[in-house]
């Protein structure tokens, strides 16, 4: 259970100059009590970065290199050498995954080995709410103590994906998929990852909003600048500070809500001490995210509509001039059977949705390598979800 009121750092920094970013995060750092506070140099760190895909620090869809290194190099000012680094992508395997986003380079400069993400084991957690085991990556079990390195963006299922989402990584290979087939709705999956975040406990989440990722987040999004570093070692502090500076109502978030209902930590403003610059300068009204509650079934009733499920709920939808005829969609999809279905790949063939089978995890959404696919709320489910999330908000 976090005390109260958690303490958050926020820290803007205009570019990803590695100096720049070095002052910041020491700065940060320093404002929270120092790195001593969170590790010890006798303990094997293992840093968590977000690598959800191969794609390039540009496109701001994985943490940057220059944050993965001011990391670095706090810990290693304090004496801190026994590195690991990783996290298990959503496709594509660690290795391919860390040298194209320019991390590999930065953990070999500093002689810090990849750990184990490409296998693992079962990791029993009784104290679990929704869940009581995980299939953990060796890499992390190895490990005693993880700092995660996270990316500010937005997430079509969770609405944003910030501190609580990163951990979801520490979980190997195709077990992810499983968890989205397992807990296909928006609340009793971020319940899975407060449970997950309980179970591994980061000592610290470092947040990369310098530039983050709006619109069709977490993989095919647009880069935006943000300016701004997120330090705390509440995760819930740190997600409803991110909703705070783009202006979404935190009470939207599952992973808030229910990370405090389930003593994660806070996010209540009155709850947070804020340290480092005024994040009130810093709000982006303009930040491109879907700004209404993230609904659950049981909010909206859709357990009594079920035959008109497909007509009011969002869906996944495939834009048909950007869409190559890769799979790469179909092969995402964690239901079985599948949930879209391609007869001939190439350029030409569009894959089709059942969407009775779809549960609406998005995975081909956010794995798709040409932003094909988007999601739509119909607007009979807008004009729902408002009205009936009114009163619920705090
Ligand atoms: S992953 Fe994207 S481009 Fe490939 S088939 Fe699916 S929608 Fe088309
Ligand atoms: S079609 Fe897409 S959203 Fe639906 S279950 Fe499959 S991966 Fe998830």
């Amino acid at each position: 259970m976090q005390e109260k009121p958690s303490k958050v750092a926020v820290i803007r920094c205009e570019s990803y100059d590695p100096e720049q970013v070095r002052q910041g995060i020491a700065r940060g750092l320093d404002l929270l009590g120092g790195i001593a506070a969170f590790v010890s140099p006798e303990e094997n760190i293992l840093l968590k970065p977000n690598l959800l895909r191969g794609k390039g620090p540009e496109a701001a869809c994985t943490t940057h290199p220059a944050v993965f290194e001011g990391v670095i190099d706090a810990l290693e000012q304090a004496g801190c050498g026994r590195l690991t680094y990783g996290d298990s992508p959503g496709r594509g395997n660690p290795e391919n995954v860390a040298d194209r986003s320019g991390i590999a380079a930065v953990a070999a400069a500093h002689h810090i080995p990849l750990a184990e993400f490409n296998a693992g084991s079962t990791v029993d957690f009784p104290a679990g709410e929704q869940t009581k085991q995980f299939e953990i990556a060796a890499g992390v079990q190895e490990a005693d103590a993880v700092i995660s390195i996270c990316k500010m963006k937005t997430h079509r299922l969770t609405r944003l994906t910030g501190a609580v989402k990163n951990t979801f990584g520490c979980v190997y290979g195709l077990n992810k998929s499983a968890s989205h087939a397992r807990f296909p709705e928006a609340h009793a999956f971020s319940r899975m990852l407060i449970d997950l975040n309980k179970l591994v406990a980061p000592r610290l989440y470092v947040m990369d909003g310098i530039t983050a990722m709006e619109g069709n987040g977490p993989g095919n999004g647009d880069p935006v600048a943000m300016h701004v570093l997120i330090l705390s070692s509440d995760p819930v502090a740190v997600d409803a500070t991110f909703a705070r500076l783009v202006a979404l109502d935190p009470s939207y978030l599952p992973t808030v809500v229910e990370g405090e209902r389930m003593g994660l930590g806070h996010w209540r403003e009155d709850e947070i001490d804020y340290v480092g610059d005024d994040w009130h300068g810093m709000v982006n009204p303009d930040f491109n995210v879907e700004r209404l509650p993230v609904a659950d079934e049981n909010m909206i009733g859709l357990s009594a509509l079920s035959r008109v499920r497909n007509v009011i709920t969002r869906k996944p939808v495939i834009d048909g001039d950007k869409c190559v005829g890769c799979g790469v969609c179909v092969d995402s999809c964690p239901q079985d059977p599948k949930a879209l279905s391609l007869d001939k790949k190439g350029k030409g063939h569009v894959p089709r949705y059942q969407y009775k089978q779809c549960i609406r995890c998005y995975c081909c959404q956010e794995m798709c390598p040409h932003e094909a696919i988007y999601v739509k709320t119909p607007l009979l489910g807008r004009l729902l979800i408002y009205r009936s999330s009114k009163g619920r908000r705090r």
